[in-house]
């Protein structure tokens, strides 16, 4: 359910409301907007009798129900696009962003490498795992502590945000002390004390796709986080698993404008591990751009030869060059900007 308030409603009588919804035992969640608060309540398992004691409350203009699974997420709940701000980054704004960096941290000089070449041509948010989810428990599993501190190294050094995975509640604590992003995997999405966790963290979190799960399933585990409190999630489309074995995972472009229309979170889309060949990366990231898509996480490695991890998918320096030159045209094409590129002469001279 959602409480919509008079444009003029005062401080008292929006707390007035949440006050009356607690005592209904539900918990009430106000959102200002940029003319209005609405208040959504969660708690309920059916529908919410005696409305009346709150819609004859001073300031309340309409009670809306919601008829989604989801409800903190939902458009419904909220109209307006949010807005993920990492430092001065807005996430899900008019621009689109792009993340990239490697699969996993190595070391000192392949991050600093990766990093560079990829802030050179308009990231604006470096990747790197510290902690690895591997289908084998005999992979490589991640420099753990030490490659969070390259990541905040490289933050200090070059001024970038960093978002890496957390993979347990137990690292959480750690990872936050050192990530700008949280990153939950598409293997724990569905890990819900993970996702509670997350939701009482202070850091935006991005959450990817687990790749059986509907967008029914990833948008109530996005409910998880907002329902702890923290209301900085991204979306990320990052491949599901098909019949077809032609691709590592197929891209679900039609997951984009469909999620645009059910939920107000940013979504972006993880080219990499759906190709899961380089070649077919820059086409995908293409194709999630021009299908609406806030932004682009991307693996890119200096040698993917010698990469410990994915180096099979990972674009090299002057191939993610070409697919951000790619990128801007589209996106210019739909009157978006790509943050982190100096604007482009629309006539070369
Ligand atoms: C990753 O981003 O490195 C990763 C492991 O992705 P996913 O969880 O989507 O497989
Ligand atoms: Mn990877």
């Amino acid at each position: 359910m959602l409480i919509v308030m008079d444009a003029h409603a005062t401080a008292e009588q929006i707390a007035r409301v949440c006050d009356e919804i607690r005592q209904m035992g539900y918990q009430p969640h106000p959102m200002p907007g940029p003319t209005r608060t609405a208040i959504g309540v969660t708690g309920n398992e059916g529908a919410i009798v005696q409305t009346s004691r709150i819609s004859s409350l001073p300031g309340v203009i309409d009670i809306v129900r919601i008829t989604k699974p989801y409800k903190l997420v939902s458009r419904e709940f909220k109209e307006a696009d949010t807005i993920v701000r990492v430092g001065d980054l807005p996430i899900g704004g008019p621009g689109v962003v792009v993340m990239a960096g490697p699969c996993t941290v190595e070391s000192r000089d392949q991050l600093f490498a990766s990093a560079r070449a990829v802030l050179a041509h308009g990231a604006t948010v470096i990747r790197g795992g510290a902690y690895k989810p591997r289908s084998s428990p005999y992979s490589f599993q991640g420099l753990g502590e030490a490659g969070l501190r390259l990541l905040a190294e490289l933050r200090q050094e070059l001024g970038v945000p960093v978002v890496t995975e957390v993979l347990d509640t137990e690292t959480l604590p750690l990872v936050e002390e050192y990530a700008d992003i949280l990153q939950i995997g598409a293997r724990n999405m569905q890990n819900y004390s993970l996702l509670r966790a997350v939701g009482r963290s202070h850091r935006p979190v991005l959450l990817k796709r687990g790749f059986a799960a509907t967008l029914q399933d990833l948008l109530l585990a996005a409910e998880y986080i907002l329902v702890e409190g923290n209301r900085q999630v991204i979306l990320c489309e990052r491949g599901v698993r098909s019949f077809d074995q032609h691709s590592r995972f197929m891209l679900d472009l039609g997951a984009i404008p469909v999620l645009k229309a059910l939920t107000h979170l940013p979504v972006i889309v993880d080219p990499s591990h759906a190709a899961g060949q380089a070649d077919r990366v820059i086409p995908m990231a293409r194709a999630a751009v021009a299908a609406g898509a806030d932004g682009l996480i991307v693996e890119v490695h200096p040698d993917p030869a010698f990469a410990v991890c994915d180096g099979e998918q990972a674009l090299v320096p002057h191939r993610f060059a070409e697919m951000m030159q790619q990128i801007e045209r589209i996106a210019a094409a739909l009157g978006r900007p790509v943050l982190g590129r100096s604007p482009q002469p629309t006539h070369p001279a």
